[in-house]
């Protein structure tokens, strides 16, 4: 899928560790003797998958575990908030500690912050909702969370949008200057390079002119940003995202960027070691897709 937005859970029990619902132990989640973790494929399509979890190690320290690649279509929702949102977990305590509230919530701002920046999500409703505004947008099934939790620690939606906005102010790439049409040097190069990769043929001379400008445009309209051919902190996040326009997520640009070693990480985690080269590499998503229709 293509996220366009996340999606805020709890887990609506009393039970802070990760290990509760992420599974095998990596020597840091510690054992669950139960095996009943959520990270696993049930075949009768039971299984519960979201794409990640906040919670406790076994050591108390707070983490985050990502349970699903954010691309990948989780369950989570239950409605059709699935198709497009990203779902995590935060674990449940018994509500009432405030030091534990504290940490889970800073690190959900902190996962949300690092998904708005990938997938160039703004930080605002309907984008990043919990579930039961899902509910009350008709797009999620009927459950409080987070909303039976937060405000009992003076928080809410509200408050999380806006700690998320503020965070994602403040994250800018300090190497990355403000470019506009007349700018030359080092900098200009990088945003030439940079530029190139999406599929536009500049010459890189570190000259700032109208065709750099005319591409700069081009992408901030492809991209939903101000289109004014200014290179801001906004646009940096995206010509350094991974991640392309849905056009050209394909098999080769994902081979070409890397992010096969990703999606290799992926499928060897469902179906075990195998060398994955680009030739199966469709079959196998195929095989994937086929998988996630008949848990549906
Ligand atoms: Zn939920």
């Amino acid at each position: 899928m293509i996220p366009t937005g996340i999606m805020v859970h709890s887990t609506g029990a009393n039970n802070p560790n990760l290990k509760r619902y992420v599974g095998p132990d990596d020597g840091f989640l510690g054992n669950n003797p139960n095996n009943n973790h959520w990270n696993q494929y049930k075949p009768d399509g039971s299984a519960k998958c979201v794409h990640a979890f906040i919670g406790k190690l076994a050591n108390g320290e707070i983490a985050t575990y990502q349970t699903l690649p954010w691309y990948m279509r989780g369950m989570h929702a239950g409605g059709t908030a699935n198709t497009n949102y990203i779902g995590f977990e935060i674990c449940e305590d018994g509500l009432n500690d405030k030091n534990y509230f504290d940490k889970v919530y800073k690190e959900a701002v902190e996962l949300t912050v690092t998904l708005c920046k990938i997938y160039n999500i703004k930080p605002e409703k309907p984008n990043i909702i919990c579930h039961s505004e899902g509910k009350a947008m008709g797009i999620a099934s009927a459950h409080a969370d987070v909303m039976h939790w937060f405000p009992k620690h003076g928080k809410s939606m509200d408050t999380f949008r806006d700690d998320v906005a503020r965070e994602l102010n403040n994250t800018v790439a300090p190497n990355y200057p403000v470019l506009k049409k007349g700018d030359k040097g080092e900098s200009v190069k990088t945003l030439q390079n940079k530029l190139n990769t999406f599929g536009y043929n500049l010459v890189v001379d570190g000259d700032f002119g109208n065709k750099t400008e005319t591409a700069l445009k081009d992408f901030q309209s492809k991209n939903n940003l101000t289109a004014d051919g200014i290179c801001r902190e906004k646009t940096w996040a995206i010509l350094n995202s991974p991640f392309k326009t849905p056009e050209e997520i394909t098999i080769e640009n994902a081979v070409k960027d890397g992010v096969i070693t990703e999606i290799d990480y992926w499928l060897n985690a469902l179906y075990g070691k195998i060398a994955v080269s680009k030739e199966n590499l469709k079959l196998l998503m195929d095989t994937y897709h086929e998988v996630c229709q008949a848990a549906k």
